[in-house]
Order: structure tokens, then sequence, then C-alpha cells
């Protein structure tokens, strides 16, 4: 199953956007096991992405193939300790606080760390992020941080829009990517796109998607 859905994903995905860019394939692993994970790399997945603490240290050293480590979920400073130097990039900076510590903390361990720039693409209250029209102050404000390395932004588009609403904002997402991009030769990945989505968000300009039930199947959060 998970192979399967692996090779299919992978025969899918175009390899490059519209704007010629490389499309990188993240797992979301979130309550998945260990197994199913080390399952999906050996069947070709090379990133994985965690939106839990707890589960990325419960699961940290078993898994195999060295895939790069990506955090996409809500991160509380207090835990930032607990993810410094193993993280490839962080997709959700949604706060200046945030960036902020995580720059203090990378300072002191003597690291860079490498995050990405989340944007509330449609403003929900559910959601983190900073809004769309923050987004050129958010950006200037933790460019001047230290110890961090901005590589683009990361946006969640609302589950409940209409085709025509995705479009829009995932097109809006690309914008606000292309003008900080102008400025920053750091900038390389906008992250977006879901098992729901990732079709429509390729085709906006996104270079990074993050599935989780088009990999494994359905989530099984009863456990
Ligand atoms: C769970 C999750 C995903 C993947 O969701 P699916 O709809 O299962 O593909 C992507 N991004 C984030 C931030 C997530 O929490």
């Amino acid at each position: 199953m998970i192979e399967e859905n692996v090779k299919k994903l992978l025969s899918e995905i175009p390899a490059k956007n519209p704007f010629g860019e490389k499309v990188t394939l993240v797992a979301a692993v979130k309550l998945q096991s260990v197994e199913n994970i080390n399952r999906a790399v050996a069947a070709g997945i090379t990133d994985i992405g965690d939106n839990h603490v707890q589960e990325f240290r419960e699961k940290y050293a078993e898994i195999n193939g060295c895939p790069k480590r990506h955090f996409i979920g809500r991160l509380q400073t207090n835990k930032i300790k607990y993810l410094l130097g193993k993280v490839d990039l962080y997709h959700s900076a949604d706060r200046y606080n945030l960036a902020e510590e995580l720059s203090a903390k990378s300072l002191a361990a003597g690291i860079i760390s490498n995050i990405l720039l989340q944007i509330n693409a449609g403003k929900e209250e559910t959601k983190g992020g900073f809004l769309p029209e923050e987004a050129e102050t958010a950006y200037q404000k933790i460019k001047a941080l230290p110890a961090l390395k901005i590589k683009g932004i990361m946006a969640m588009l609302p589950l409940d829009a209409s085709e025509s609403e995705l479009k829009s904002l995932a097109a809006e997402m690309r914008k606000i990517y292309d003008s900080l991009r102008k400025e920053d030769d750091d900038f390389e990945y906008l992250s977006m796109g879901m098992s729901g989505d990732w079709k429509i968000c390729i085709d906006a300009g996104s270079n990074m998607i993050r599935l989780g039930t088009s990999v494994f199947g359905a989530r099984n959060y009863a456990k």
C-alpha cells in the first residue's frame, strides 16, 4: 500500500513546476509508526516532516535511510531545544517571538537554522502564521536575526475553499514568494500543497508539497 502510493505519487508529481523549479515531496509523518515511515523512505521518500515534538523525539533515531528532516507543525518556544540541530528546515515560523527564540538558541549552539515564514493564506482564525499583508514586515524583522536563514515561505490553504478560491490564494502566495525572493538569494522554497490541493498548488508555483494521507492512507486518530 505505502510502497504503491509512493511509487504512484513519484510518477504523478511533475519533476518541475511551471516556473521550472524542482518539486520536492515531503511526507507528513504525524501519527505514523516507525515501520510505516521506514517503508515510505525505502520506497523513495527523501524528505519527512513531523508535526509533534514528542513524536519526533521518540522516532528520531529509528528512521533509516537518512531522509531530510522537516518540522511542519506548530512549535512552542520551550520545545525548540529538542529539535535544535536535528531539523533541516522549519516550515512553521509563524510568529516573531518563535523566530527570535530559535535564532537565540541556534546562535548559542553555533549553528544556523533554516526556516520558512508561515503565511496564513486564508486569514483563518484557527491557523497560525503571518497575514499576507504582514509578510514583508515580518520578513524584514526576522531577516535581522543573526542565526536564521529564511529559505522561503510556507502556506496552508483553507480546507473548505472552492477550487477557484484555492487557485487565487495559491497564486497570491506565489506572488509574495516572488516579491521576497527578489531581495533574497537564500529563497528557494514555496511550501504549499497537501493531499487535497497539491496539484492546484504546483500549478500555481509551489515547489514543495507536504503529503500525509496520499502517502500513508487515512490517519488513525483513535490510537
Ligand atoms: C498533516 C499535515 C499535512 C498533510 O496533510 P494531508 O492532508 O494528510 O496530506 C501537511 N502539512 C501540515 C502542516 C500538516 O500538519
